[in-house]
């Protein structure tokens, strides 16, 4: 089925936010969100009020999304976060951050999530060494996320290295362009994600 070219800039209008879900194009003027900050669509210069389910809703959507996740597994990292201690929204963005290919994302090694889960099922990434070529993988302390060798000299990873070169990496990962690797310093915590959400919502709807 074709896709709109739009798709994903129309998933941010929706929202009314930057998602980030393009690449480099989301850091420059041509962002659609800096053109047309209203939702796509005959009526949509016309934003509706939420219900109060209408607005958990939508906190669910936009993180979804954002992280590249379908339901069935949003629903899994949900219930992981439950049963682990802490804040359960917290603990779901920590979650939802140490994926592989949020993480080679946050490295500038992919100019999107979408992009850096294409590298990674081509086999670019190994984990300690050893080649991983699943996105959803979750990292943890200490882990070193590395371009394999025989992938050095892929012209995609290499366009990423250069155009992000100053795009700022947070501060739970470190990151070596040199020798093309980043590691994982510490976990994340609620400060070090920029996602614009309001996870407690999130919390609320699954809770009902
Ligand atoms: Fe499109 Fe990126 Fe802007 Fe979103 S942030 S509207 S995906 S260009």
């Amino acid at each position: 089925m074709a896709r709109y070219k739009d798709e994903q800039c129309r998933i941010c209008r929706r929202e009314g936010q930057k998602l980030f879900l393009k690449g480099s194009r989301c850091y420059t003027d041509k962002c659609s969100i800096s053109r047309r900050n209203y939702a796509p669509g005959q009526n949509g210069q016309k934003r509706k009020k939420l219900s109060e389910y209408g607005t958990q809703l939508r906190e669910k959507q936009k993180t979804k999304s954002f992280y590249g996740v379908g339901e069935k597994q949003f629903r899994r990292y949900f219930e992981m976060a439950s049963a682990t201690r802490g804040k359960t929204g917290e603990v779901l963005l920590q979650i939802l951050e140490r994926r592989l290919d949020n993480v080679v994302y946050r490295l500038g090694y992919g100019s999107s999530r979408a992009q850096a889960r294409m590298l990674i099922t081509h086999g670019c990434f190994e984990v300690n060494g050893q080649k991983v070529d699943i996105p959803s993988y979750l990292l943890k302390e200490g882990d070193i996320v590395t371009v394999r060798e025989i992938r050095k000299d892929n012209g995609v990873i290499k366009l990423n290295v250069e155009e992000n070169s100053a795009r700022p990496v947070p501060e739970w990962l470190q990151k070596d362009a040199n020798n093309l690797n980043g590691k994982v310093v510490r976990l994340p915590v609620r400060e070090d994600v920029d996602i614009p959400v309001e996870e407690h919502l999130i919390v609320e709807l699954y809770s009902k």
